[in-house]
Formats: C-alpha cells, sequence, structure tokens
C-alpha cells in the first residue's frame, strides 16, 4: 500500500477536476481516480457547450474536458485512469481499491457523477449531441424553430417538453401509455401549451440518420403499427441514475440513490467525505454547478485536514 495521501478524489466531470484543481494549489497533492471508460465525464458525450462561462463562441465538449484536465495537471495533481472498485469510507483513513492497487488518504472528494437513462437504441449515442440529447437547458437552444420530440411521461419530460416549446416550432412528446405519470399540475400545464402535442401509446422504435437526426419511427403501443416523425431534435427525458453503488452502507444516499450533502457544504454523513456534482445534485445538473460544487468540495477538504493538524 503506497503512503496515505491528503486527498483522493473519485471522479473526473467538472466537478472532480474541479476539486483536483482546488486541491493541487492548496499545495494537498490530490490523487484523482478518472475512470476507465468515460475520463472526462458526461461532456465527452456531446459537440458544442455553449453555456460554459469564458468561451463566448463555445466551446466542443471534449476540449472543455481537455482543458480542465489539463489545468489540474499543471498544478500537480496526480491523474490516473482506473476505476475505483471498492472503498471503506468510515475510518479516520479512507481506503480506496482499484483492480490494481489498494490507497489510503485522510479525506475522499465524491465526484463520481450521474448516467442519463438511454432508450438502448441503435443510434442513440452515435446521434447524441447530433440531435439527440439529454437536457433541454443545455441543448435546446440549437433546436429553434424545429420539430423536437420529448420521450417520457414524467415531470421532468412535461417540464423539459414545456421549455422546449420556447424553441421549437413544435414539439410531441411520446408517451408510452393513454396517460402521464406527471402530476396534476403538471399534466394541467402540458394540455394547456399550445405547441405541445402528446402522441399516446407510443415508443420510440428507430433513431434515424446519418450525420444528425432526420426522423424517429415510433410503434403504437396497442396496435403495433408504425410511422415516422419528421423530428430533428430528440430529447430522452426517462430519468437518471446517480453513480453511487459504491457507497451503499457507507455514505447516506437519498431514495433515488443521490449523496445526501449537508447544504451549503459538501460534507456527507462521514467526517472527511465530501461530495459534489450531479452525484449529490439532481436539481441543476449542469457543468458549471458541478464545477461549483467540486470547488467547494476542495475547499471544504482543505479546511478539514487544517483541522486534524
Ligand atoms: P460527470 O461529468 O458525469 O463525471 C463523472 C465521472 O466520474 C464519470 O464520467 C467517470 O469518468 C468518473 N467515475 C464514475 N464512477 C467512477 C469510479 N467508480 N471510479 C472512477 N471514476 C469514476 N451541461 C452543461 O452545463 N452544458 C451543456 O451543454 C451540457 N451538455 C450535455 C450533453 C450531454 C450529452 C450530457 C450527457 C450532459 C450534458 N450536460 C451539460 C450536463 C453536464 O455534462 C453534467 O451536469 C456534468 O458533466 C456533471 O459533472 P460531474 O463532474 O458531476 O459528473
Amino acid at each position: 500500500m503506497s503512503e496515505t495521501r491528503n486527498v483522493i478524489i473519485i471522479g473526473s466531470g467538472p466537478a472532480g477536476y474541479t476539486a483536483a484543481v482546488y486541491a493541487a494549489r492548496a499545495s494537498l497533492d490530490p490523487l484523482v481516480f478518472e475512470g476507465s471508460v468515460t475520463a472526462g465525464g458526461a461532456l465527452m458525450n456531446t459537440t458544442e457547450v455553449e453555456n460554459f462561462p469564458g468561451f463566448r463562441d463555445g466551446i466542443m465538449g471534449p476540449a472543455l474536458m481537455d482543458e480542465m484536465r489539463a489545468q489540474a495537471e499543471r498544478f500537480g495533481a496526480e491523474l490516473v485512469p482506473d476505476d475505483v472498485i471498492e472503498v471503506d469510507l468510515t475510518g479516520d483513513t479512507k481506503v480506496v481499491k482499484t483492480a490494481t492497487g489498494t490507497f489510503t488518504a485522510r479525506a475522499v472528494i465524491l465526484a463520481t457523477g450521474s448516467g442519463y437513462r438511454k432508450l438502448g437504441l441503435p443510434n442513440e449515442d452515435a446521434l447524441s449531441g447530433r440531435g439527440v440529447s439529454w437536457c433541454a437547458t443545455c441543448d435546446g437552444f440549437f433546436f429553434r424553430e424545429q420539430h423536437i420530440a420529448v420521450v417520457g411521461g414524467g415531470d421532468s419530460a412535461i417540464e423539459e417538453a414545456t421549455f422546449l416549446t420556447r424553441f421549437g416550432s413544435k414539439v410531441s412528446l411520446i408517451v408510452r401509455r393513454d396517460e402521464l405519470r406527471a402530476s396534476k399540475i403538471m399534466q394541467e400545464r402540458a394540455f394547456a401549451d399550445p405547441k405541445l402535442e402528446i402522441v399516446w401509446n407510443s415508443v420510440v422504435e428507430t433513431i434515424n440518420g446519418a450525420d444528425s437526426l432526420e426522423s424517429v419511427t415510433l410503434k403504437d403501443t396497442v396496435t403495433g403499427e408504425t410511422r415516422d416523425l419528421d423530428a430533428t431534435g430528440l430529447f430522452i427525458a426517462i430519468g437518471h441514475d446517480p453513480r453511487s453503488e459504491l457507497l451503499t452502507g457507507q455514505v447516506d444516499l437519498d431514495d433515488n440513490g443521490y449523496v445526501i450533502a449537508s447544504h451549503p457544504s459538501t460534507g456527507t454523513n462521514l467526517p472527511g467525505v465530501f461530495a459534489c456534482g450531479d452525484l449529490v445534485d439532481h436539481h441543476y445538473r449542469q457543468a458549471i454547478t458541478a464545477a461549483g460544487t467540486g470547488c467547494a468540495a476542495a475547499l471544504d477538504a482543505e479546511r478539514y485536514l487544517a483541522e486534524l493538524e
């Protein structure tokens, strides 16, 4: 086992890298586990990011994450492209395991993000950022005067769909059954919106297009009939899952699996364990808010370590 570090950061999205920049500049020599497949986090799967401050012309998601990564490295963060597979965070010395080693630290920052649920269709990943999206706040602006489809029947699907009517010429909400799961107030909002059409008893069967979304094929769940919808934007709003499996039984999680942090701090129920980004936040879910809480987590860890001395 290597020497005990000041701080280990688990996760490499905007939250993890921002925490790494702050921790490294505070001379805490952070060790960052980035994950083996998805280093860089959710923005590695998108194209243009137009709402991250500092880039007036926008920046490609992977380029933004490369910059954050390089910035963390510049100040001495040690970045390791491995998955953490087990943790014991309950003692004063935190234990973090990967497939190749066991590492210890006095403080740990959790920044493993959350994953949007997918439809599981062949073209879904290929057209992500090219018509297929999971975030209306992020991407709605790209679909001005276009026909937009939204999949889902819960509150967040209706929130996304009604928000998107600001941009689209028309928004079609694709609902699997003949009723919405959403709350009554959200349903009323949907029914009252003249730009919002609800397509009942339907699922997306195929996502069509080579370089960008050209249409979606819908299947009627009652009759089995199929038809094409000429939407050039498809927003998938069927939920998201925090990546908190590692933490079950150690860190307090809410009913949906999100880490409970003691706002406004990023502290968890365990001393020396801090959490940030989409792992904690199912409300804002933006790169800048993830970066903001990543900064806060590093400052909280710094103060915690100072008090130990
Ligand atoms: P993530 O970015 O999800 O990063 C977490 C990372 O932690 C994972 O990717 C992985 O690398 C690592 N990890 C997970 N588990 C482990 C483990 N066990 N061991 C080691 N590492 C692990 N937001 C905007 O503000 N503007 C946009 O334009 C925008 N566009 C988006 C487009 C798409 C397609 C998507 C999916 C999201 C978009 N978002 C956008 C949302 C934004 O990407 C997220 O809010 C943000 O990335 C959350 O940051 P995070 O650091 O909390 O988590």
